[in-house]
């Protein structure tokens, strides 16, 4: 099984001088007509690659096939979109077919290109945490990496040492077990056999934990063991580096199935990421509350966003708003009117939200969705941190 973030390694790897490249961004969110939005992006954007010269005979043959692959594929799975808004898309007739679902939207586009169009994609991404998610008990660990709801074990990293459990001490290291004096020594000279053993075993896998973090540089730790001295043990045997990642801990076995791991490491992740959005709409709040450095709400934030003032645009995710676009010069307003930069017509656009969210990735500003509902700011479902002041 491929790891997701291997995967995305390999996309911004790809290069090709011969196959191009088809990049699609198809927003999915209900209720939208996928299937006619996606064939009528695929023609137009067909009839331009014709015309504009840059593709061969062969090349623009290979891109047709590739165009009916990709709406034969979008038009099968398009029951399957539950929670999903944006389906991104790669794909090359040299075998490169990654597919990603997003809980965030953009609009809809297609680009062919010699490699693949991943900007848009590594942005909205890097708003997720990835984590590691470790489990262990006095013998065993197992490794996974928890990212965008998917749940995947790294079977390279998973530890069974050799920890005596014929006297089953680990479990009842403070206890004093044996009667009398000699009894209750040879019970502690047993137990510090087996103390010395579990630490062992909870250094090295500390160890490949931090080794796979340089290798892989996750973003936050999950840490699951049983109700023991196995956490705060396996704590101490951590690199600094991890000890700061620390994002919440768990109680559990390692022999426990995926699913139920999943689930723990889930709330953790959930909790944690709930009380990253409070830290970022309170900040938002008291900036906004100095003035000009935070905005608050549909039409300060649209202005702000078309002066580049933006350093991050925060928005709720399942807020929607209609407003105007410039075919041009994508310039953004709340009504239909003539373009102040170019003059033309600006046309409606359905989701002026995700308009946004594609300008601002365009200015390198930081984008923040938030997922739960917070007092002063969900009810005005957008709003910017502003990176200077006129
Ligand atoms: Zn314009």
């Amino acid at each position: 099984m491929v790891l997701y973030l291997d995967q995305i390694e390999r996309l911004l790897q790809h290069r090709s001088r011969e196959h191009p490249v088809v990049s699609v961004y198809l927003n999915v969110t209900p209720p939208r007509n996928v299937i006619s939005e996606l064939n009528s992006l695929l023609h137009t954007t067909g009839k331009r690659l014709e015309q504009s010269g840059h593709f061969t005979r062969p090349q623009l043959r290979e891109l047709e096939r590739l165009f009916e692959r990709i709406e034969a594929h979008v038009r099968e799975n398009r029951e399957r979109f539950e929670n999903t808004r944006l389906l991104v898309l790669f794909a090359s007739a040299e075998g490169l077919w990654q597919e990603y679902r997003l809980p965030l939207a953009l609009p809809s586009r297609v680009v062919v290109e010699f490699d693949p169009y991943t900007r848009p994609l590594t942005v909205l991404l890097d708003e997720f945490e990835h984590y590691a998610v470790l489990v262990t008990d006095a013998r065993k660990a197992r490794l996974f990496s928890l990212y965008l709801g998917d749940f995947e074990e790294h079977p390279d990293v998973f530890v069974v040492d050799d920890t005596p459990t014929r006297p089953r001490v680990s479990v009842s290291l403070t206890r004093s077990r044996g009667s009398g004096v000699w009894g209750g020594l040879a019970d502690t000279r047993i137990q510090r056999h087996v103390e010395d053993h579990v630490h062992r075993h909870l250094k090295r896998v500390a160890d490949r934990t931090f080794q796979l973090f340089q290798r892989k540089k996750f973003d936050l730790l999950i840490l699951g063991a049983p109700e023991d001295k196995i956490l705060p043990w396996l704590k101490d045997h951590l690199h600094s580096y991890l000890q700061e990642r620390l994002a919440g801990e768990f109680h559990a076995r390692p022999d426990w199935n995926e699913a139920r791991l999943k689930e723990e490491a889930l709330k953790v992740a959930q909790r944690w990421e709930r009380q990253h959005e409070e830290r970022l709409i309170r900040r938002l709040l008291e900036l906004h509350g100095h003035k000009d450095k935070g905005v608050v709400g549909l039409e300060p934030t649209l202005n702000a966003l078309m002066l580049g003032q933006v350093h991050t645009l925060v928005v709720q995710h399942d807020f929607r708003a209609k407003g105007a676009a410039c075919p041009n010069d994508h310039h953004l307003a709340l009504e239909p009117g003539p373009c102040p930069l170019c003059g033309a017509e600006l046309e409606p656009v359905d989701d002026l939200i995700d308009e946004m969210v594609e300008e601002a990735i365009a200015q390198n500003a930081e984008i923040e969705h938030v997922f739960t509902r917070h007092e002063g700011f969900s009810e005005h479902g957008v709003g910017a941190i502003l990176r200077f002041t006129l």
